[in-house]
């Protein structure tokens, strides 16, 4: 989103959030617990995570069938069958040259066997004498002691006939071909998600050293909000932006401190801003940050901390407080709920993830046509609200949502992408092509 253009006395989008993430500390890798891995989603490594053996440990079968040396059958078709590989139960002993393996998907590979066939490509010969006798000793793992010694005199005694094309090493899995003994795994830094969590166990490990979870304080500022639940009298509003930003928060992992909303009132923001700055280790508040009759956050922020009030260059969004209280850093959001969604997305959430050691993901872009005209006037970058979708003829196409207002939140919950205008750009007509971003996890 790199763009150099923008209106006189507005700071660029990307100079904003790069003097954002300049003056962010992260909280330290020591700063950790240990916790078990059914307790680890969403947390981020304080260890790199180095394999401590094989996956799979040992060679094994990728299918039911029979396993044998694959010189055996360079001058025959028939093996003789003498004991079976079953995953959990392998075979003990060494299968000779002219010998096979019943072996099971997971099984063992025996000693002196490097090639299994596939079942459907073999034929047991067996005689009528030597048929398995008992219900139990038909079934392919047969369960009682009797049952498997009758398989196993059986097996001693039974032919198997091998057809089709032979290949060398056919359906073996080989240790270590998933991960290797030593091999890293995962990044400290890296945020585990629910597949992590499944090659972990494979591993193993059943704890992993992770980041404390941090502790950030959600502030609402405004004498016309009134929560869901309550009574709206005349001039009031249903709060919003706290339930938004809660929701997202709790993606990230972290332990949500709500200050609920504080009237426009002096003292009350003052009080709840140091409480705040005790309890936390980033301060989030919405509202008071363009500088209105009733703005009183500016006047608390300059007593409580260093807090720059910049004016980005950005649609929607353009007031963003963003400093250090005593103890915390301070991300002060615009009350309008897309504005206050979308600073929090494009710029606080990028610096919650650094202060948590989390390592940064890149946002995916693709290059598409718009199939609506957009507005738009030069001198700001637009982060627009669209849907991707593909249109009838295969090609990935963005909608507009509509009105682009920054108290339009439907405008974000219809959407899946932004679309990205930059700074110099003015009107897009329908057919242009544009960038979109899509949304990423804290947005869906
Ligand atoms: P402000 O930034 O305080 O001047 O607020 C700008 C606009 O956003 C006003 O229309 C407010 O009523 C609205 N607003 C402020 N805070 C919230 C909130 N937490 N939820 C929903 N709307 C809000
Ligand atoms: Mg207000």
């Amino acid at each position: 989103m790199t763009d150099c253009f923008s209106a006189p006395g507005l700071l660029n989008f990307e100079q904003a959030l790069s003097n954002m993430l300049a003056s962010i500390k992260p909280i330290g890798f020591d700063d950790c617990e240990t916790v078990t891995i059914e307790n680890a989603l969403g947390r981020v490594l304080a260890q790199d995570i180095n394999s401590p053996l094989n996956v799979p440990p040992h060679d094994n079968s990728a299918m039911d069938g029979y396993a044998f040396a694959f010189e055996s059958l360079i001058s025959t078709d028939c093996l003789t069958l003498v004991g079976r590989s079953m995953a959990g139960q392998p075979y003990q002993g060494v299968c000779q040259a002219g010998q096979c393996i019943r072996i099971m998907t997971g099984g063992k590979m025996p000693l002196g066997c490097d090639t299994v066939e596939m079942q459907e490509n073999c034929d047991l010969l067996i005689s009528k004498t030597e048929a398995p006798q008992t219900e139990a000793a038909k079934t392919e793992a047969p369960q009682t002691e009797a049952a498997k010694t009758e398989v196993q005199q059986n097996e001693q005694k039974q032919t198997v006939r091998f057809s089709g094309k032979k290949l060398l090493g056919s359906h073996v899995r080989y240790a270590g071909e998933d991960i290797q003994n030593g091999q890293k795994v995962f990044n400290k830094e890296h945020r585990l998600t629910a597949i992590d969590i499944g090659v972990l166990a494979s591993l193993g490990i059943a704890l992993v050293k992770v980041i404390r979870k941090l502790n950030v304080a959600l502030i609402a500022t405004g004498d016309e909000l009134k929560t869901p639940g309550q009574t709206l009298t005349q001039g009031d509003i249903f709060e919003s932006n706290r339930y938004v930003l809660s929701a997202m928060l709790n993606k990230l992992n972290v332990n949500v401190i709500d200050f609920g909303v504080i009237e426009d009132d002096f003292q009350a923001i003052k009080s709840a801003f140091e409480q705040a700055d005790l309890q936390a280790d980033a301060v989030i508040s919405s509202g008071g940050v363009s500088v209105g009759d009733a703005d009183y956050t500016k006047d608390v922020l300059d007593e409580l901390g260093e807090i720059d009030f910049w004016k980005i260059a950005m649609k929607p969004g353009k007031p963003f407080a963003f400093g250090h209280l005593k103890n915390s850093i301070f991300f002060g959001l615009p009350g309008n709920p897309v504005s206050a969604l979308v600073t929090f997305h494009q710029l606080a959430l990028p610096g919650l993830l650094k202060l948590q050691q989390c390592e940064a993901q890149k946002r995916i872009h693709l290059k598409v046509k718009t199939t609506t005209d957009l507005r738009k006037s030069p001198g700001r970058m637009d982060l627009q609200r669209g849907i991707l979708s593909i249109n009838e003829k295969g090609e990935n196409v963005v909608t507009s949502t509509g009105a682009q207002g920054s108290g339009i939140l439907s405008s974000l919950s219809k959407a899946n992408c932004y679309i990205v205008l930059p700074s110099s750009q003015g009107k897009v007509f329908a057919g242009e092509m544009v960038t979109v971003q899509m949304f990423d996890q804290y947005l869906s």
